[in-house]
């Protein structure tokens, strides 16, 4: 008998919608592993009408009423932690140890950060700015904010959302990509469970149809987007009729510049994690690596030996560093790059042939020496693909790593701390790692430059990107005809 496979439903208020149905693949084998409800226009007007009822009595509530909910709900997300995690790997195709030990705890810490740090939200001022007057500064909620995510962080990128969003008094109405929904109706379901009041975050699921219809929605007052370049753009002009807040979160192309008085070992060391975590499929991950002339042959062949030590295999096996691709069509893309780049004569120094056998695997690949100008150099690739090319002195370092249309993250090596310092300032990239690249923390913001989006997730940044300003002005006079008035009206 065939088995029946779970059926995820939308979470609209405290609902369980099961409408639709669409399959979801499992990366690792290319077969459904479960079913997920499907969204329409009539869900997301729903989601807002029930979004926006939780929404003013949410916002109501004290900073720290809110942030004791939060908090608890971080708890009981952690009591799930490894059932997350494995459901994560599945949906995601991720290694086991990166959900476990990485995706879903940061989640958590983040979630935890904005439910303390919104205790110590506060206004800039209070001061008497003309004179018989007092004024204050109020940080508002914005109300029902539209949150549309992506593919490769599933679970993350929700909580780098909800986090900062509920923290600061707002309602969500959320859409994960459609092909990796499963952890985000969990999140909303626990959220349930753990006493978050109903209607405070919703999940409608869906592609382009309900996204478009949640950027166009009257009653969302802001959207925060993370995903392509490409999409953002849409975003952006479907906002832009109401002048919805947005934020984009969007594509990077990260630079990784080795000077010659680096610490090689550790360049390539710290190369592996920064061009291959999660299959590569990481809008910070290092794509294109500039090493410096004298230390170019040292550093590609101790990069390629340790490339070639990993481990690609099945996100369940504890060995495995580098897990399938999220899709086949992400398969086909990543291939299309480097059959492109071998038919321009870019060497390749390991991997770039297709596996056979089932599950979306793509070995890890270095393309050496591509021209600037490639779309290998260029464009996301987003699979485990990285270029390794050179460069001769600092001027020519910065001018290739700013030569793309993106500016998310970038890093720089060396042990010279003048050029670290200046290398920092003439990137154009949201952010810099000095020896190092990838790490990211709670606490300090992650955003970009150029067409890397605009707005800031984690940290406090993002939490006043989730809050409107207000200057309230109180007379302290009491004077009924008041001195400026004479200034125009003598009556
Ligand atoms: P995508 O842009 O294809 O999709 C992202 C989301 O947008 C999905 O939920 C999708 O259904 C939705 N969407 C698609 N068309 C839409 C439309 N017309 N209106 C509204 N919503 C629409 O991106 P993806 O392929 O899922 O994710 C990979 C991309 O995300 C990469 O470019 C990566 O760099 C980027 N990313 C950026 C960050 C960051 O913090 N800057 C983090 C993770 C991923």
């Amino acid at each position: 008998m065939e088995e029946k496979l779970t059926h995820y439903p939308m979470v609209i208020g405290k609902d369980w919608i099961a409408t639709g149905s669409e399959d979801l693949i499992e990366p690792a084998t290319g077969s459904p592993f479960a079913t997920v409800a499907l969204g329409t226009k009539e869900d997301v007007d729903r989601a807002v009408a029930v979004a926006k009822q939780a929404q003013a009595e949410w916002g109501k509530l004290s900073y720290g009423e809110r942030s004791a909910a939060l908090l608890k709900f971080a708890d009981a997300l952690e009591a799930n932690s490894e059932h997350l995690a494995r459901l994560e790997s599945q949906n995601a195709g991720k290694p086991l140890k990166l959900t476990t030990g990485g995706d879903i705890p940061f989640a958590i810490d983040n979630l935890r950060y904005f439910a303390s740090v919104v205790r110590r939200q506060e206004g800039t001022a209070a001061g008497e700015y003309v004179s018989g007057y007092t004024s204050l500064i109020r940080r508002e909620p914005i109300g029902v904010v539209g949150a549309i995510t992506p593919w490769n962080y599933p679970f993350m990128m929700a909580i780098w959302k909800l986090g900062p969003a509920l923290a600061a008094g707002n309602a969500v109405v959320i859409k994960p990509a459609p092909n990796t929904p499963v952890t985000t109706i969990e999140l909303a379901k626990i959220a349930l469970e753990s006493g978050l009041p109903a209607g405070l975050i919703n999940v409608v699921t869906g592609g382009a149809e309900v996204g478009e219809a949640i950027c166009t929605h009257p009653d969302i007052r802001m959207i925060s987007f993370t995903g392509s370049t490409r999409t953002g753009r849409r975003i952006a002009e479907l906002a832009s009729p109401q002048v919805k807040r947005v934020t984009l979160e969007l594509g990077g192309k990260a630079p990784f510049v080795v000077f010659a008085d680096a610490d090689i070992e550790a360049a390539a060391r710290g190369a592996i994690p920064a061009a291959y975590m999660n299959t590569g499929q990481d809008c910070t991950a290092a794509t294109r690596i500039y090493v410096q002339n004298d230390v170019f042959d040292a550093f590609l062949s101790r990069f390629t030996e340790l490339t070639q030590t990993l481990k690609v295999g099945h996100p369940f096996d504890e060995m495995t560093d580098i897990g399938p691709l999220v899709s086949e069509t992400q398969r086909l893309k990543v291939k299309g790059f480097v059959e492109e780049a071998k038919q321009q004569g870019v060497k390749i120094a390991t991997g770039g042939t297709l596996p056979e056998g089932e599950g979306f695997y793509y070995p890890p690949t270095i393309l050496v020496e591509a021209a600037q100008s490639a779309s290998c150099v260029q464009e996301e690739i987003f699979g485990p693909v990285v270029v390794v090319n050179r460069f001769s002195d600092e001027a020519e370092a910065v001018r290739l790593a700013n030569d793309v249309p993106y500016g998310l993250a970038g890093s720089v090596w060396t042990t010279n701390v003048q050029r670290a310092m200046r290398m920092s300032a003439a990137m154009e990239c949201g952010t810099i790692w000095v020896n190092d690249h990838l790490p990211i923390c709670s606490e300090m913001p992650h955003g970009g430059f150029k067409q890397s989006g605009i707005g800031k997730d984690m940290s406090y940044y993002a939490l006043e990107e989730y809050t409107i300003v207000k200057h309230v002005m109180f007379d302290v006079t009491g004077d009924q005809k008041k001195a400026w008035h004479s200034v125009v009206f003598d009556a």
